[in-house]
């Protein structure tokens, strides 16, 4: 790890029902999370509001997406003044499933994230390379593009938290190993130092997602610039998403 307090999100993306949410929520309540250690989780908008109210203080909950500014007549969106109002404290922004099978563009995606930190939110900036994109040696190339288009609209990083997440990785079971995350997560850092500033590169905690679980996490963790993970299918397991939660101790 290299940057700040380690950093774990958990990603439900469109899972879960009442009953479900229930009984993950009284899992992480009753689970022993070390101190050293920000941990937020993303459950669908519908029960955000269940969550907020039975979920431990010691966890904070994110949106998965946000509207790209301020609300009215936008039917079926969700705007980040909303997400305030009611207690959350992050949103997702640019997730592959939002840019690859919902369509998103980078140009957008910079802009929703820069109108949620203006409302106060936390934003979890998420970028990653296709596996064409890689096998085409592209991998940094792509991912600059995107870090630009979250620059061109960001003016302070100080609660943004890069999600590195190649797209070949995610939900696959095809977990990226430690080196090849490693080499990605320092090309943002040397980027963010360039482009940004070396304070903001210092300063700002890059996670992985991918096919994080409890028996990869660890390995993972222990690299000098993977500052946290964030967490789909295994953050629905609340025993199994703690465990991750404490892949540094
Ligand atoms: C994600 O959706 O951000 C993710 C990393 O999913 P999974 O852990 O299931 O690969």
């Amino acid at each position: 790890t290299g940057s700040g307090r380690f950093f774990v999100g958990g990603n439900w993306k469109c899972n879960g029902s009442t009953a479900s949410i229930k009984q993950l929520v009284n899992e992480l309540n009753s689970a022993s999370i070390e101190n050293d250690v920000d941990v937020v989780v993303a459950p669908p908008f519908l029960y955000i509001g269940q969550v907020i109210g039975s979920l431990t203080d010691r966890i904070e909950v994110s949106a998965q997406n946000c509207w790209v500014g301020k609300g009215g007549a936008f039917t079926g969106e969700i705007s980040a003044d909303q997400l305030v109002d009611v207690g959350v404290k992050w949103v997702i922004q640019g997730h592959s499933e939002r840019r690859h099978v919902i369509g998103e563009s980078n140009a957008t995606i910079g802009k929703k994230s820069a109108y949620a930190l203006s409302k106060g939110l936390g934003v979890i900036a998420c970028v990653g390379e296709k596996l064409e994109e890689r096998e085409a040696s592209r991998t940094t190339a792509v991912v600059f593009e995107q870090l630009q288009a979250y620059a061109d609209e960001i003016s302070d990083w100080s609660k943004v938290v890069i999600a590195y997440e190649p797209v070949w990785a995610i939900g696959t079971g095809k977990v990226a190993t430690p080196e090849q995350a490693q080499e990605v997560h320092a090309a943002i850092r040397s980027w963010l130092s360039e482009k940004i500033s070396l304070e903001v590169a210092l300063a700002t905690r890059i996670i992985y997602g991918g096919s994080v679980n409890r028996s990869n996490c660890a390995e993972l963790a222990k690299k000098e610039d993977i500052d946290g993970f964030l967490v789909g299918g295994a953050s629905l397991k609340g025993p199994e998403f703690v465990s991750i939660c404490n892949a540094v101790t």
